[in-house]
Parts: C-alpha cells; structure tokens; sequence
C-alpha cells in the first residue's frame, strides 16, 4: 500500500489521508497522542483524576483564573451559538498584544493539533523530523504516522545544562523537514539560547521549518521566538494555554508563523468552531496583567524549593526554569513510578534515553510535601522486580511502543 505521508503530499485530501491512514494496519491505534495520553499511559493503573496526587502530565493545579472562570460562566447562557465573532476577536487580541498581523496567529484547541498538523505538513519519507532527546514525544507520534525518518538528537551536556543541541540537530540532516524545539524543553525544563534556536531558523532550507513549541515560556524569562515570526522569518510558535494559564481541561492554545506556512499547515485540518467557553476564558487571561507574573512567581518558589530538597537529599535534578523536572533517581526510574503509584502519588514518565529519571510535575504546596514525604520512603526499599506499567484498555490500541 503507498504510505499515508506519500499520497498526502500527492495532494490528496486530509479526508483521503485519514481514510488511508485508518486501513494501514500499522496506524490502527490513534496517530496522534498528546502530554494526557502519554502521562496515562505511564501509570502502573488508570489512576481516577479525583484519587491520589497527580503531578505526571505537567497539568497546572491552580486551574483557570479567577477572572476566567467568571468569563465561563457570563458566556454559558450564549452556548447554544457558534459566536464566531468572539473567536475573530480573541485571536486577534492575541496578534495586537504581540504586534503581529492577524493572518498570524490562528487558534486551536490547545496546542496539540497545530502541532501534529505541521509534522505532517512539513515531514515526508524522505524529509526527517529532528528533535531534542529527550524531549516532548507527540511530534514524533504524528512523524510515525506518516512513515517519516525521525531523528533523535541527544541534548547537549545532559548531566549540566541539558539544552536542545542545536548545531547537533542541524548536522543530523541537510534537509529535514521540520526541526522540533521545545523551549522549555519537556521534560528538562531547561531553554536553548534564543541566538541558537535563531541560527537554526535562519539556516534550514526554504522549504523546511523550524518549530519552537513554547508552551512553557510563561514560566520562565526566555525569550520568545515570536518576534521572529514578525521579522518575516522562516519558524512557527505553538503556544497553549493548558500550562501556566490553567486550561489543559478547557482546551486552547495558537499556532503563530507566516501566514503561507500557516495556510499549508491549517489545510490539513478541518474548519471547526472553537468552544466558546474557551474563548472567554483565554480572553480573560489574556487581559489580566496579573496573571503570568503571579503565577510565574508561586511556581518558581514551589520549584526551587523541590529541587533544594532533592539534590540537598543527594539526587541530581535538570536544572529546570519551567513546571517540571528530571529528576534522576540512581535506578530504572519505572520502578520508582510504580512504587510512588502504589502510595497514590503519581509521577511523571520515563523517556527511554534516560531511563533512571523520572518526570516530576511541580504541583501545590501539600502535594509536593506528600510527595517528598513518600519518595524518601520509597527510595528507602528495595523497588527491583515491580511490574512496569500496564495500560489502560483504551490506551492498549495505541502502538505506544514504537517510539521506546
Ligand atoms: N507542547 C508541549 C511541549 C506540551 O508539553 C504539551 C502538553 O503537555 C503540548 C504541547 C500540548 O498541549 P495542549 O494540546 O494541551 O495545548
């Protein structure tokens, strides 16, 4: 059978191409996973969302702010209309607050399908996707998808700094067809130099493209690269309103690039109205001047204070500057997982490059004490031999084990 990616850039339609990717044997789980389905899977049992603690999928305790659910709440009475007006004017709030034309930015959902789409616009057989490892695995799923090399670039200096290796990433191929950098980088939480990830912008190919993925860059001082986007430059931005804003649940984020790139990557999916409750309330954040520096400031010192506890306990932690860690627990990290799961606290995954690390999402003050609390016991025993996570039913039609 011809392979998804190659009839999909015969021209065929997104409809074909699903239809196509459906009878491919290999593609008969989901092509697309996101940070939920990925965090889930990683757990010895399908833990409920009301039991235990869950600091595994990078989710924001705090929830959507104040003046957002406020925002939810006014536009309720209206939801039996599409509102497409207030879709048009949230996303061009957006492009004025980040001085860019409106043909820009377009808002999804949450961050995850511009991500995939654009994997699967600008990747082909015979054009890689290149990414940090570790780093955040849905592009790579999407890549799988369409049969596409993919390219796994150690970061540099993983036990220090542990950044995206740029010029590594460049010399992995002379015509990739996307290179993927997530900056925070998930799960380090560390950030490449933005004159590196410019140089790279600056040096792929024409028909290539470079995407930062900054869906953490609230939480941090980095730079973005949309500025970039402004001086006309050859890279797209993913932002997601899912992790500093408190929405993972309500779903939205944006994809900003030139607006040729963006119509090539937008063709690949449908036209669907966004939830209106989303819109008002990512409006809402957008218009509270208080919200990113706040929240900005209660992660930081809940982060510290973890990572001074940890390495104060011995371990060694990335040096994270976003709302998660690696931490490296001296041992096959699953087992820690499965151990802390048994207690009801769940941790974050392992990626294979690093297998004696974990994923630690930085949660409440009183989840994080709980979790200090268990993990020093459970570091304590004897974790050998604990059964590696079996999955939920649901996420057993997946191939999640391709990409290990
Ligand atoms: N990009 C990164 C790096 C992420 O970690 C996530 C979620 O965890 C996403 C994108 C997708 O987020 P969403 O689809 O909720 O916007």
């Amino acid at each position: 059978m011809t392979s998804p990616a190659a009839t999909l850039s015969g021209g065929l339609s997104r409809r074909n191409f699903l239809r196509a990717a459906a009878a491919s044997s290999a593609l008969a789980g989901l092509p697309f996973v996101t940070e939920a389905h990925l965090a889930h899977a990683a757990i010895p049992k399908f833990a409920p969302s009301d039991q235990g603690i869950h600091i595994d999928a990078n989710e924001n305790p705090m929830g959507p702010s104040e003046g957002a659910r406020q925002a939810i709440a006014a536009i309720i009475p209206k939801g039996g209309r599409y509102l497409f007006d207030k879709e048009i004017g949230f996303s061009e709030l957006f492009a004025r607050q980040q001085g860019l034309d409106p043909e820009m930015v377009i808002a999804y959902p949450g961050s995850s399908e511009p991500l995939h789409l654009a994997v699967l616009a600008y990747t082909s057989p015979t054009r890689p996707l290149v990414v940090a490892d570790p780093s955040y695995e849905a592009p790579m799923w999407a890549a799988q998808a369409a049969k596409t090399p993919i390219l796994k670039v150690p970061v540099a200096d993983p036990k220090g700094a542990a950044i995206n290796d740029i010029p590594a990433m460049l010399a992995a191929s002379s015509t990739p067809g996307l290179i993927y950098i997530c900056n925070p980088n998930n799960p380090t939480g560390t950030v490449t130099p933005f004159e590196q990830i410019e140089k790279a912008i600056d040096s792929v190919p024409k028909d290539s493209v470079v995407m930062v993925d900054e869906a953490y860059i609230h939480f941090c001082d980095a730079p973005s690269c949309i500025p970039l986007v402004k001086q006309g430059k050859n890279v797209v931005v993913l932002r997601t309103f899912s992790k500093l804003y408190g929405m993972a649940g309500i779903r939205m984020g944006f994809i900003v690039g030139q607006p040729e790139t963006l119509k090539k990557i937008s063709a690949l999916g449908g036209q669907n109205p966004l939830p209106i409750t989303a819109v008002a309330a990512a409006k809402a954040s957008l218009l509270d001047p208080e919200l990113v520096p706040t929240r900005k400031k209660i992660m930081a010192g809940l982060r510290e204070e973890n990572i001074d506890f940890l390495r104060s306990h011995g371990y060694t932690v990335t040096p994270s500057v976003s709302n998660c860690f690696m931490l490296d627990v001296g041992r096959p990290g699953k087992q820690v997982q499965a151990a802390m799961a048994a207690k009801e606290i769940y941790i974050g995954r392992v990626w294979p490059a690093w297998p004696n690390s974990v994923r630690i999402t930085v949660g409440t003050q009183s989840e994080m004490a709980a979790f200090q609390k268990a993990f020093v016991e459970v570091m304590k025993t004897n974790t050998a031999g604990l059964e590696p996570p079996a999955l939920h039913p649901r996420l057993q039609q997946t191939p999640f084990s391709h990409l290990s």
